[in-house]
């Protein structure tokens, strides 16, 4: 498989040649390659984007609808397709990909198509003098970045309000996980997508990313990923007043309290922790428990953990492979920091080796300990993998300080029957995202995003819109 970049319509190698390699990582081998691109061909993908955008930007609603529905309807057709090279790319069970991760990316587009028709303008009529009204104008080139732990669906959410909003984009997926955004350019070409209205540059996030983030024609970025990188994207368009929208990492807490419905909680959070191996921003990481219902919570919980199956993503397991060597190793080194740290591995803990072609795939078991601190590493930094730490805590007091108690504020899941609770502690819980009684149910008009060191801005409805316009107002004398 040899992956190109999109680029004016066309796919192209990287002007140098260079190439990186690809891997499978639930087989732990090379299955392609991709442009290993730098600022020469970011340069032209800008050209191509800043050529496009007369013509994007002037186009009707319905235009634009009609093209963006044909991107979503091209994925749809060719959903086997995608949904293999999303679980061989990434390592997650083809079933999974098969439910989310590409329909949610075609909901993207199909949600942004008809987000822009009903984008609404204010207008404020000032006594006697006149009248305001908001231009909600496109705001040129875009860049959007996107991460490898859900990379089509993650990638449209970014590229679907930039494109609906009229401006023209320059993205680059993880290099990590190129393969669907790679397939959704074919579409392009297909469906006789505009040229140069998007742009996908593939490469690595210190060339590529950067010289996105450098360029001064582009004029906003948008993107996913970790808090490091985010900060660095952060100081750059700071020094360039470019506006930016960072969704980071998280170090979700999960409160469990006594009065909740203990099935429903049990079997929600056995996915809420290790869904795609606990490689998703929203997963619960923290399970804090209260001490009245803390042994029945661990035994249950460590029962269902051992009936988890783990393996070839293209069977009906549970769990399939992280995604590259160096971040199983990242993993596994958090799990020997909770050893050091004083923790107890309840299960789990190892990498796990499955029998036949994946034996050199990059697994670990479930992974749920106890005994730690809530402020030790452990439960302070991101691990963003298949392990899980449990907390007890007394009161409601007790467990709001604790899951307040790292510097991120993603998303957080409450567990009580007891209404005025869940409202109580929703409104103080640092974070910009709350379930009570469920996980991750995603509606795509409400605003998304994090507090603290999870991020700056929100995406999702109008709030992408907004992000991804400029707002003029214009004040009219009567
Ligand atoms: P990274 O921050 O490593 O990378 C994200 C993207 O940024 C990649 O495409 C990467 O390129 C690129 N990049 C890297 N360096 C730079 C740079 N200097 N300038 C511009 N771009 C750069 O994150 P991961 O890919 O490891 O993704 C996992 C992280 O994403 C986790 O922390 C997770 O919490 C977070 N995340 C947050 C979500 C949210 O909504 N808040 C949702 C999903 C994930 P490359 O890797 O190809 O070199």
């Amino acid at each position: 498989m040899t992956i190109k970049n999109y680029i004016n319509g066309e796919l192209r190698d990287a002007l140098s040649n260079k190439i990186i390699n690809v891997v499978n990582p639930s087989i732990g081998k090379v299955y392609g390659t991709l442009p290993d691109s730098d600022s020469q061909d970011v340069m032209l993908a800008i050209e191509a984007a800043i050529e496009a955008l007369p013509a994007w930007k002037i186009l009707s609603f319905e235009q634009r609808f009609d093209l963006l529905l044909k991107l979503a309807n091209g994925i749809e057709s060719r959903m086997n397709e995608f949904v293999e090279a999303e679980s061989m790319d990434n390592g997650k069970p083809e079933w999974l990909a098969a439910q989310s991760d590409i329909p949610r990316a075609i909901s993207n587009l199909k949600f942004f198509a008809s987000a822009q028709m009903n984008f609404p303008s204010e207008s404020h009529h000032t006594p006697n003098q006149g009248l305001n009204y908001t231009l909600r104008q496109p705001i040129g080139v875009v860049g959007c970045i996107s991460p490898w732990n859900l990379p089509l669906y993650l990638f449209t959410w970014k590229i679907a309000p930039a494109l609906a909003a009229g401006n023209t984009v320059v993205a680059k997926p993880s290099e990590i996980t190129p393969y669907t955004a790679y397939l959704l350019s074919t579409v392009c070409i297909e469906i006789g997508f505009p040229k140069g209205v998007l742009n996908i540059v593939h490469g690595l996030g210190a060339k590529v990313g950067q010289a996105i983030v450098e360029d001064k024609r582009v004029k906003a970025i948008a993107f996913t990923g970790g808090t490091v990188t985010g900060r660095a994207i952060n100081i750059e368009c700071a020094k360039q007043f470019k506006k930016v929208s960072l969704e980071l990492g998280g170090k979700n807490p999960n409160i469990i309290f006594d009065d909740c419905d203990f099935e429903d909680m049990m079997a929600t959070t056995v996915r809420s922790s290790f869904t795609n191996q606990g490689q998703i921003c929203l997963c619960g990481s923290r399970i804090f428990i209260q001490k009245t219902i803390y042994t029945q919570f661990k035994e249950e919980f460590i029962t269902r953990i051992n009936q988890l199956t783990i393996g070839d993503p293209k069977t009906n397991v549970n769990i399939g492979a992280v995604v590259s060597e160096d971040h199983m190793h990242k993993i596994l080194g958090y799990i020997e920091l909770a050893k050091e740290e004083g923790g107890t591995i309840l299960t789990g803990g190892k990498r796990y080796i499955p029998e036949g072609e994946c034996r050199d795939g990059f697994f670990i078991e479930p992974t749920v300990i106890e005994g730690l601190g809530h402020l030790c590493r452990l439960n302070q930094e991101e691990i963003f993998g298949p392990v899980v730490t449990l907390i007890p805590f007394d009161t409601e007091e007790n467990a709001i300080e604790m899951a307040n108690s790292t510097p991120y504020g993603l998303a957080c899941t409450i567990w009580t029957e007891n209404v005025k609770k869940a409202h109580r502690v929703a409104q103080s819980i640092d974070s910009g995202i709350v379930w009570v009684n469920t996980w991750m149910v995603r509606d795509l008009r409400t605003p998304f995003g994090g507090m603290k060191e999870s991020g700056i801005g929100r995406e999702g409805g109008f709030e992408a819109m907004r992000f991804f316009t400029e707002t003029k107002n214009v004040f009219i004398k009567y």
